[in-house]
């Protein structure tokens, strides 16, 4: 693997056993990002999409391959460094914001900081500077009750990008919103990427945001294979 990857899946299998049958999910898959370089992740329900990213994301282990996060080689880690490279490294928005709702906005931002040894005064400049980026100055002291589901989602997207990991993962980050709304907090979400220079897979169903990232992939027989 080259030093300037982000991210690199090799040759990754992974299997369900359902009964007397055997569901092959991801049969050898191979996908690299580049630091700063954005790919959609469009596949039908059932294809793989989230087991896809929640190996790429170290939540869940491959049955054989090896996924490399910058430099680090995971496959032989214990649950331990893997949780402690995914902290670090890795940043996770759902489709669903998942924000602590007894906290305000930039506390949802500082909290993941101060676990990572940040100071909460260097965790709120940086929430701060990112709540300010994402056009939400103003809500920073708002609780996620208090916030619409777009803001709602740009906080998630802040909170995920607060200890600038090295990749970004996205399960449908705009399906719970309207089409103008997505649109908007997809735009967010792939600028501040890019200024950041994150690695960012994002699995969506919807094209035209899909149409807006560097690179749209599928999963097609458990590959992963470009389309065109
Ligand atoms: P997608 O995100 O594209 O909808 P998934 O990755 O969730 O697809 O699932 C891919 C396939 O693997 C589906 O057929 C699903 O039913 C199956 N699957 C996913 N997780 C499990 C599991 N923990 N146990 C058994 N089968 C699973």
């Amino acid at each position: 693997m080259s030093e300037a990857d982000a991210l690199r899946l090799e040759g990754v299998e992974r299997r369900y056993g359902r009964g007397e049958t055997t569901i092959e999910v991801l049969n050898g898959a191979e996908l690299t990002l580049k630091p700063g370089e954005s790919v959609a992740l469009i596949a039908p329900s059932g294809a793989g999409k989230s087991t896809l990213l929640h190996i790429a994301g170290l939540l869940e282990r491959p049955d054989a391959g090896e996924v490399h996060v910058g430099g680090a080689t995971t496959a032989a880690m214990n649950d331990e460094k893997r949780t402690a490279l995914r902290r670090v490294e890795i940043g996770f928005v759902y489709q669903f914001h998942h924000l602590l709702p007894e906290f305000s906005a930039l506390e949802n931002i500082v909290l993941p900081q101060m676990i990572a040894g940040l100071s909460r005064a260097e965790a709120a400049a940086r929430a701060q500077e990112l709540l300010n980026y994402l056009g939400l100055a103003a809500r920073a002291d708002h609780r996620p009750a208090e916030l619409s589901g777009g803001e709602q989602q740009r906080v998630a997207i802040a909170r995920a990008l607060a200890n600038a990991p090295r990749v970004l993962l996205a399960d449908e980050p705009t399906g719970n919103l309207d089409p103008k709304t997505a649109d908007h907090v997809f735009d967010a979400l792939a600028e501040l990427a890019k200024a950041s220079r994150v690695a960012a897979l994002v699995a969506t169903h919807n094209l035209d945001l899909a149409a807006r990232m560097d690179r749209r992939v599928t999963l097609r027989d458990g590959l992963v294979v470009e389309m065109v």
